[in-house]
C-alpha cells in the first residue's frame, strides 16, 4: 500500500521550464512522485512526497526544489529494518512518542 502524508503541505516544487525530461528524477524517486509528461516532467502524487531530497540532489538542471528534513532518513533506515514501506508515520494519526516531525 502506498503511504501518503499530510495534504498539500509537502515543499516539493518543480520548475517546469528549467525541466529537459530527462527523468533522472523519476529513476531515483522511491514514492513514485514524478512522472514523464511529454518532454516534461510533472507532478503525479504530490502528496506522497516525503521530501527525501533525491530528485532535486539528481537534477543537473536544479528544476526541482524540496526541503529535505530527517524524517526521510528515519524513514529510509525503519523501513529497511522492518522490511517495509518508508514511512516517519506523521500523517494521518498525528505525531507520537517515536515519530521524527
Ligand atoms: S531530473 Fe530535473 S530535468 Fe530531469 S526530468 Fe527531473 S526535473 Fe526534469
Ligand atoms: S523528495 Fe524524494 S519522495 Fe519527494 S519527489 Fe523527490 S525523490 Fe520523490
Amino acid at each position: 500500500m502506498k503511504h501518503h502524508y499530510l495534504k498539500n503541505v509537502v515543499t516539493l516544487h518543480l520548475d517546469e521550464d528549467k525541466c529537459t525530461g530527462c527523468g533522472m528524477c523519476i529513476e531515483v524517486c522511491p514514492h513514485e512522485v514524478l512522472e514523464l509528461s511529454g518532454k516534461k516532467v510533472q507532478m503525479r502524487d504530490r502528496d506522497a512526497c516525503m521530501e527525501c531530497g533525491a530528485c532535486a540532489k539528481n537534477c543537473s538542471f536544479s528544476a526541482i526544489s524540496v526541503n529535505a528534513g530527517v524524517g526521510c532518513a528515519y524513514a529510509l533506515i525503519r523501513g529497511a529494518l522492518t522490511n517495509s514501506q518508508p514511512s516517519c508515520d506523521c500523517s494521518s494519526t498525528g505525531r507520537n512518542e517515536s515519530s521524527c516531525c
